[in-house]
């Protein structure tokens, strides 16, 4: 099976008052142009997850999400356009969204289970699936080594040196994958991860997990808005003039938070004049569907 997707994630750069008043050169890699549904480090976290799979002759995909998951919809995209068959094991009671339709579009059975079993995830995967030989389990949001792998090649893309990158993170693989890769390359870019949740100082033993060498890093923990998912106006407001001003769509749960903490840095004077950086826009734009009445 021939596991390749063309990347297209140029860097654009962000123009305003803010950062040319205090000389800052801000730019954009938008991954969430690599594919609509298979969109930004889902696609990176999936590739040597899937070449893995391939190798070992397993034809079906067996994840885990929450309802809105980018990363279950990003695997039922993947499993339909590579051939695999696809099973996303879903968090909660039994919901019909959006997500879950074009989930379901794309051929990906649900198995909605209660929050206390979901937490066992090897158990739920043995219990519906022992006997599968064909089935591999993928931990969810991709969270892997491999998925780490396909992240770090994001930086070999990169043809300029940047003096920071912002990313934002839910299990830190991505995070970790960027880390690896400025570390492969030998650059002193200063790397900052804005965890989605709340009380997000628990990401950095996530990270931590996925690193090849131990790296130093910026945690930004304050930029969750009080939670996962959750939003305020100020956030709101903050996403839309930035979609208006930049014709770049950006979402309340991942990348609107990476941007706000950037330009909320930029305002606070964090940056030295003269600095590049670099954000990455992590994609994810389906989970807009299911937050139009925040807005
Ligand atoms: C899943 C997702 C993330 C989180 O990536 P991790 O590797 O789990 O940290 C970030 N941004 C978007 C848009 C996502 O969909």
């Amino acid at each position: 099976m021939n596991i390749e997707l063309e990347i297209f994630s140029p860097v654009h750069q962000l123009k305003n008052e803010l950062f040319d008043k205090q000389d800052l050169k801000v730019f954009i890699k938008r991954d969430d142009l690599i594919h609509p549904l298979i969109s930004g480090n889902k696609w990176r976290k999936l590739k040597y997850i899937l070449k893995k799979a391939s190798d070992q002759n397993k034809t079906h995909l067996v994840t885990f999400g929450g309802a809105y998951s980018n990363h279950l919809l990003a695997t039922a995209a993947a499993a339909a356009k590579f051939g695999f068959k696809a099973t996303g094991i879903v968090r909660g009671e039994e919901v019909e969204n959006d997500t879950l339709f074009l989930c379901k579009l794309h051929g990906m059975q649900l198995i909605f289970v209660e929050r206390e079993s979901y937490r066992d995830k090897p158990s739920l995967f043995n219990k519906y699936f022992a006997d599968d030989d064909e089935a591999i389990f993928i931990d969810e949001g991709g969270a892997s080594a491999e998925g780490a792998n396909g992240c770090a090649e994001l930086v070999d893309e990169l043809t300029e040196i940047y003096d920071h990158i912002f990313c934002a993170c839910g299990t830190g693989t991505t995070a970790a994958g960027i880390i690896n890769g400025l570390q492969k390359h030998q650059l002193n870019t200063e790397f900052h991860a804005i965890p989605v949740f709340k009380n997000g100082g628990f990401i950095k033993d996530e990270i931590d997990r996925f690193l090849i060498t131990p790296a130093d890093y910026q945690l930004h923990t304050d930029y969750h808005f009080e939670g996962y998912a959750k939003t305020n106006t100020e956030l709101i407001n903050f996403i839309k003039t930035f979609v208006a001003d930049t014709g770049i769509l950006i979402e309340p749960v991942y990348t609107g938070k990476m941007l706000y903490a950037l330009y909320d840095l930029a305002a606070k004077n964090y940056f030295k004049p003269g600095s590049k950086i670099l954000a990455i826009h992590t994609g994810g734009l389906m989970g807009l569907l299911g937050m139009k009445e925040k807005f």
